[in-house]
């Protein structure tokens, strides 16, 4: 039996963690469970799962989250509070899996509490690896963690590694990765259409069903810039040697190429549910609760090159990991506050890749080597966002 912790337990990612591990409740223990403040969703996962801690970030919402709790069957609960009793569930001694699910910078310092503590990190949140990956991978390469890449396309390439692969090795004989992208549902819209665009339509992704801020990120496909960034940490691999592929369908998650001229794919219906139940059950499988693919539905497959005058904050992205050090960090947090500025009806669509380029042009690049330097320019690059947001002129 092993103890899952589950940062992020209310999000998109969370729930589907929640659904595999219900099908498996014989060989899975949800030990701790985390939100930031949804508590209704997170009450009646309470009741279903009932793990021994729970975490509400939002002080206040904790504290009426107790109130709830002690009238209940689930009185027994022990309800944290605040962004460091993420990292004290991440690393109990009865968790054996953390499932990194928080959305965006949050989730860096659990994530990487529980790298540091030789968890066996189930991956999700990619915003953490895009800013502290050479730190992130030292961590787990020095406590003997296991780095399984949740990201459906990561998932994919993982699987179609060599056997006995691990997170951050190279893989010599692979010379290439073709990695997959939707194109959201922007990919054949007119361009001056695009500055209309509302947050409605941008949340409404074609084949996946996700949280805000990654589907407004699906429809720039910055998404696709920072997953860019992840596979040359995860996989040890140069901007140069991953190849986006624009593939409307999502049925392939993505390719590997190997010097041999083979190119070995993962392919499956487009439900989170299939790389978490991977994950769940390395180096063995089980079973997700995904229909199985239905080979004469998918019909054709169609691929494309990315057209970077379309989506220029893909550009950005080649541009940060380039750069490199401190720059990834700065397009991140630049992007999380022109993406929640769109959200909440402040900037349009198109400014958000305006904003991030910005923000890029007003930091020197320096090396990203410790844990203060980054957190220090993903505040500084915050604040220089909203500076240049401010600055617009309609
Ligand atoms: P979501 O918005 O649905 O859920 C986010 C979760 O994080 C919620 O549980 C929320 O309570 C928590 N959270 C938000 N802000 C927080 C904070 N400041 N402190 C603590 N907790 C906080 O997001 P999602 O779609 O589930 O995505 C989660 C992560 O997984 C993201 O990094 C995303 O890029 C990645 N991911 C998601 C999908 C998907 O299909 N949804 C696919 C691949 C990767
Ligand atoms: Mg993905």
């Amino acid at each position: 039996m092993k103890g899952i912790c589950i940062l992020g337990a209310t999000g998109s990612i969370g729930v589907s963690t929640l659904d595999v591990a219900a099908r498996h409740a014989q060989l899975y223990k949800v030990v701790a469970l985390t939100a930031n403040n949804n508590i209704d969703l997170l009450y009646e996962q309470c009741l279903e799962h009932h793990p021994e801690y729970v975490v509400v970030v939002d002080e206040n919402s904790a504290q009426l989250f107790k109130e709830k709790l002690e009238s209940s069957s689930i009185s027994d609960i022990e309800v944290l509070s605040g962004a460091k009793s993420l990292e004290y569930v991440a690393t109990l001694d009865n968790v054996d899996s953390v499932m990194a699910a928080i959305v965006g910078a949050a989730g860096l310092l659990p994530s990487l509490a529980a790298a540091k503590a030789g968890k066996t990190v189930l991956l999700a949140n990619k915003e953490a690896l895009v800013m502290s990956g050479d730190i992130f991978m030292q961590a787990v390469a020095e406590s003997g963690a296991q780095l399984l890449p949740i990201d459906s396309e990561h998932n994919a390439i993982f699987q179609c590694m060599p056997a006995g692969y691990k997170s951050g090795m190279q893989a010599k004989q692979a010379r290439r990765i073709l990695l997959t992208a939707s194109g959201g549902p922007f990919r054949q819209m007119p361009l001056d259409q695009m500055p209309h665009v509302t947050p409605a339509q941008a949340v409404a992704h074609p084949n996946w069903d996700m949280g805000r801020k990654i589907s407004v990120d699906s429809a720039t496909m910055m998404n696709k810039g920072l997953e860019m960034i992840e596979a040359c940490i995860l996989f040890a691999m140069i901007p140069d040697q991953i190849q986006v592929v624009i593939h409307s369908q999502s049925v392939i998650h993505s390719m590997v190429d190997y010097v041999d001229g083979t190119v070995l794919a993962q392919m499956g219906n487009p439900d989170m549910r299939i790389p978490i139940a991977y994950s769940m059950a390395w180096p063995e499988r089980f079973d997700s609760g995904v229909e199985p693919l239905n080979i004469f539905d998918v019909r054709r497959m169609d691929f494309e090159e990315p057209n970077l005058e379309r989506f220029p904050c893909l550009r950005l992205a080649y541009e940060a990991i380039n750069k490199g050090g401190i720059m990834p960090t700065v397009l991140n947090a630049a992007n999380e506050i022109a993406v929640d500025s769109f959200l909440n009806e402040q900037i349009r669509f198109t400014d958000i890749p305006v904003i991030i380029e910005r923000c890029m042009e007003k930091f020197e690049v320096k090396p990203a080597n410790t844990l203060d330097i980054i957190l220090e320019a993903d505040q500084q690059a915050r604040l220089v966002s909203k500076q240049i947001i401010a600055e617009l002129n309609y």
